[in-house]
């Protein structure tokens, strides 16, 4: 282990570790990646994992417990810099659907009842952005392995990494493809992050916001749009709320006050 090598550690809170899954995905490069960095910490590619300072932490998964909360903390206080990768790390994913608190307790004892629980009680679901500070996002669900090269190599060279900044529809547009809204299907492409290439309407399928709530999204818009096209309410509800998190709360608010 090199001292001028950058001390990276790879976590996972509450997902399906397809992010990390992802990083093992990388395969011929995995042991490039691991001879230029020092990974400290990856349960899933080796055993001796040490708890210690780190330069990056790479963290996957939503904040659902609460072990989840006291280990972010924990790796917060260890690391120069935290990546979320995923879009349960970066905005909740669909554990994080939005849910009243109200209606989240009433599910909780429903699982639970009255028991008490000690130990790593469940919470309500948050990005880990809503417990401690994040310095980059990796969205994706899972990951782009050519997107996570990218992220390390600048980190590794002291560069700040490049995020897509714009909807689906822009990677959309650079495929020529024909609008699927235009042929009125009900597609999320103006709400999701730009990164993945627009892969499902370029396949003819409609985006279903995977990649995570686009930060510019105009949800009005979009609302409108669809209902003028006949679509039910709790349909544009359930797609939009799928894979958004905690990233449209403000919407849904006002939604939730303009029908009361
Ligand atoms: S098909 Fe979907 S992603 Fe493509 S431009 Fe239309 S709304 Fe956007
Ligand atoms: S659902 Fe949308 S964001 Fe996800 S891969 Fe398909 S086009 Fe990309």
């Amino acid at each position: 282990m090199s001292k001028n090598k950058l001390r990276i550690g790879v976590y996972g809170l509450t997902g399906c570790a397809g992010d990390q899954l992802t990083i093992l995905n990388c395969e011929d490069r995995l042991l490039k990646l691991f001879e230029t960095v020092d990974v400290r910490s990856f349960l899933m590619a080796k055993s001796d994992n040490l708890e210690e300072e780190l330069d990056i932490a790479l963290v996957e998964g939503s904040v659902s417990t609460r072990s989840d909360e006291e280990s972010v903390i924990n790796i917060r206080q260890r690391t120069g810099s935290l990546v979320a990768i995923g879009i349960c790390a970066c905005f909740g994913g669909i554990q994080a659907v939005f849910t009243e608190p109200e209606e989240w307790a009433k599910q909780y004892e429903q699982v639970y009842g009255n028991r008490s629980v000690s130990s790593n009680a469940a919470l309500q679901s948050r990005p880990v952005k809503a417990f401690v500070k994040v310095d980059y996002y990796l969205p994706g669900c899972p990951i782009h392995k050519e997107q996570f090269l990218a992220l390390l190599s600048r980190l590794a060279l002291g560069s700040t990494p490049e995020f897509h900044r714009a909807p689906v529809c822009l990677e959309c547009k650079w495929q020529e493809n024909d609008c699927l809204l235009n042929k009125n299907v009900l597609c999320l492409g103006p709400l999701t992050t730009a990164g993945c290439g627009a892969i499902c309407p370029t396949c003819n399928l409609p985006c279903v916001g995977c990649w995570g709530p686009f930060e510019e999204a105009n949800c009005w818009s979009e609302w409108n749009l669809l209902l003028d096209k006949d679509y039910d309410r709790n349909i544009i509800m359930q797609k939009m709320k799928s894979f958004s998190g905690t990233g449209f709360i403000q919407f849904f608010n006002t939604m939730k006050k303009e029908r009361t």
